[in-house]
């Protein structure tokens, strides 16, 4: 099964994505975690990959493309995979099906101010990656894996509200396309972690039937 997660910034994708990723033996493929690794990495793609993230723009396709090209490749994505993060345009969507056929598209869709609030008081665990809500952390610790946790840089508001606006004018149009094509199911993001898993899971089960 291969799925698409789109949503705005802050609506839960990662969260989601992973639990969906264990549950049905997927492999978690999201485009930030990619890029982001990257920047940790000291990884030379030929442009400052932080300097995108920090303002909230797009990187450019042919450094996403690349990033993409070398995850695919790699063993567990034979069971098929969920893509987070991706695509973001049009011209992504159209280059994914080039290569790939789509199960489903969950979108995932929240208030700005619900994920605004969200995005404001969560850190994410440098070890196993879970994104936490702040008030989970114990003495800044992950209560996961015990490793240290950190904000994300572009975990602020200006940040945000650039992020937002890009998914409003590049990435909406990929919701007319994929309902066009008859896969794209809506869930409503704003609510718990387990609520909106309870959701996903009743589409998910039906599409794996
Ligand atoms: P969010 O969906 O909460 O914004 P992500 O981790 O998916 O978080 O993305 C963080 C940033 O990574 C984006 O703001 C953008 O700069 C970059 N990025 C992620 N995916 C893509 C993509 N498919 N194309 C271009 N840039 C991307």
């Amino acid at each position: 099964m291969n799925i698409v997660l789109l949503g705005p910034p802050g609506s839960g994708k990662g969260t989601q994505s992973k639990k969906i990723a264990e549950r049905y033996n997927l492999a978690h493929i999201s485009t930030g975690d990619l890029l982001r690794d990257a920047v940790a990495n000291n990884i030379d793609v030929g442009i400052d990959i932080k300097a995108y993230l920090d303002v909230g723009k797009l990187v450019p396709d042919e450094v996403i493309s690349k990033l993409l090209q070398i995850r695919l490749s790699a063993e567990d994505v034979r069971n098929g995979y969920i893509l987070d993060g991706y695509p973001r345009t049009l011209a992504q969507a159209y280059l994914l099906e080039s290569f790939l056929r789509l199960d489903v598209v969950l979108l995932l869709d929240a208030d700005y101010k619900y994920i605004l609030n969200r995005i404001t008081t969560r850190s994410v665990c440098s070890g196993c990656k879970a994104t936490l809500s702040d008030s989970q952390l114990i003495n800044n610790l992950c209560p996961i894996c015990g490793s240290t946790t950190f904000k994300r840089s572009d975990d602020n508001e200006q940040t945000f509200s650039k992020r937002f606006q890009v998914y409003e004018e590049l990435t909406t149009p990929l919701i007319d396309f994929y309902k066009t094509k008859g896969i794209l199911k809506s869930v409503d993001g704003n609510g718990g972690v387990e609520e909106i898993f309870d959701k996903i899971k009743v589409i998910l089960d039906g599409v794996t039937k």
